[in-house]
């Protein structure tokens, strides 16, 4: 193809990440949005088009690159972080490794890029400036965010020399750096969240709005990775909503069978086509990020881990260039770092794309026109083991189960 014909071809839908760089590189305003399943694909308008080609050069799936710097696979160590401040932690979804990072920016009046929700729970992507508006960033939220204009806003705070953090998902990075033509500005910092995959924003408007009509609430908020059982079980079990009924406000929880969309994602049901073969995780052509971030979910279950308040949560930071490594030095007052095994570390399902189960399109069609509750009964039943071990971790807590396990000899 020559930058002058017009046959712009963008990448196949089956590929597309859905970053966006190819729409937000365009000058002429020519690329759209338009929805398959829920999820954002790039759609040209020919009318508009010139054929410069540069949504091309941005794509980074169509531009797939081998970058220097960390591949993983002489890595020995693995960081476990966790921010000192135990408030903040608690509000993060891990350890709390990003606002250590994110407050360092700020304080050298920078700004931080994360996916926050907007007043109708869209999931975007947006700026803070402020120390007092990070906690909207805070927490990983499981759908897909949208990019937005985001990209073009940091290249001109790069310009104007302010300090950025960008924080998103790997291709979302990947774009990000493709978007930039692979330059590397030295004010800017890339930090990927370790991802097992995003379902479409489409799902989860389902699930809330089948919420709101039954219990006549409105939707506010909604947290994944709520702590009050601790951290690790709270992946397990948990979802809060925040929602509205009349003037009064209140959290509710989802347990059980009743945490369909969350049970979905767990079993990586109605992931984004491209996250079942994703190109930018599983150390094949480097990172694109300074630094990626997990959870550092099997810490401690085959070397021993001296930390009391572990479920309180911790952090996975695994640094992947020299520029990430000297920043991460800089944010370590603000947390406790210890080293860990990288073996302890790569168990981590998130590191590998996820599996696309057989009857996953057959699922979501007939999630199309049944209720989530159906879809689930149907597809992915909530175990009678999963009941057990959640009523266990809610009645005891994780903390007593460990304990008696340790009781009677078993590893937990
Ligand atoms: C969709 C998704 C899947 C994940 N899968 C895994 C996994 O399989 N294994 C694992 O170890 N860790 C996974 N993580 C990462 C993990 O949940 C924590 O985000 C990470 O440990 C950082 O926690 P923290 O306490 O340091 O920061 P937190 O305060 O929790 O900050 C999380 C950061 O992620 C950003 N973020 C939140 N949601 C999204 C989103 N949908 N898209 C882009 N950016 C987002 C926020 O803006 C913020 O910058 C996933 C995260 C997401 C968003």
């Amino acid at each position: 193809m020559t930058l002058v014909d017009k046959e712009i071809r963008l990448v196949d839908h089956a590929s597309c990440t859905g970053c966006m760089a190819c729409r937000q590189k365009c000058k002429r305003n020519a690329i759209s949005v338009i929805y398959e399943k829920g999820f954002a694909f790039p759609y040209i308008n020919q009318e508009m088009c010139v054929g410069c080609g540069r949504c091309v050069q941005a794509c980074p799936v169509l531009n797939v690159r081998n970058v220097p710097g960390n591949t993983h696979e002489k890595e020995s160590v693995c960081l476990a972080a966790w921010n000192k401040d135990a408030g903040v932690r608690m509000k993060s979804s891990s350890g709390g490794a990003f606002s250590a990072m994110a407050e360092k920016v700020l304080a050298q009046k920078g700004v931080v890029f994360g996916a926050a929700w907007d007043e109708r729970m869209n999931l975007r992507h947006k700026y803070v400036g402020d120390v007092a508006e990070l906690d909207s960033l805070r927490r990983s939220k499981y759908v897909q965010s949208d990019t937005l204009d985001t990209f073009n806003e940091v290249r001109d705070f790069l310009k104007e020399g302010r300090a950025v953090l960008y924080c998103g998902t790997p291709c979302q990075i990947a774009g990000l750096t493709s978007f930039l033509d692979y330059k590397d500005y030295s004010n800017l910092v890339k930090v990927d969240v370790v991802c097992q995959g995003v379902p479409s924003g489409l799902m989860l408007k389902k699930y809330i709005s089948e919420i709101e009509r039954k219990h006549g609430v409105k939707v506010l908020d909604a947290n994944f990775r709520s702590k009050t059982y601790g951290w690790r079980c709270g992946l397990l079990l948990l979802l809060l909503i925040l929602v509205q009924k009349g003037n009064r406000r209140y959290w509710m929880k989802r347990v059980f069978e009743k945490n369909e969309y969350y049970n979905s994602f767990i079993k990586e049901y109605f992931m984004r086509e491209s996250c079942y073969a994703c190109p930018f995780k599983c150390n094949r052509h480097g990172y694109y990020s300074d630094i990626s971030i997990a959870d550092f979910w099997r810490i401690g279950k085959t070397v021993p881990l001296n930390v009391d308040d572990y479920e309180k949560g911790i952090s996975a930071v695994i640094v992947n260039t020299e520029k990430g490594r000297a920043f991460f030095k800089s944010c370590v007052s603000d947390l406790e770092v210890i080293e860990r095994t990288w073996d302890e570390f790569m168990t981590n399902g998130g590191m590998y794309p996820c599996h696309k189960r057989k009857d996953n399109d057959k699922a979501y069609e007939f999630l199309s026109c049944h209720s989530w509750r159906e879809t689930q009964k149907r597809y992915f039943p909530y175990a009678m083991k999963a009941r057990l071990r959640t009523a266990l971790y809610l009645g005891l807590g994780e903390k007593t189960i460990r304990k008696l396990m340790k009781l009677i000899g078993r590893k937990v």
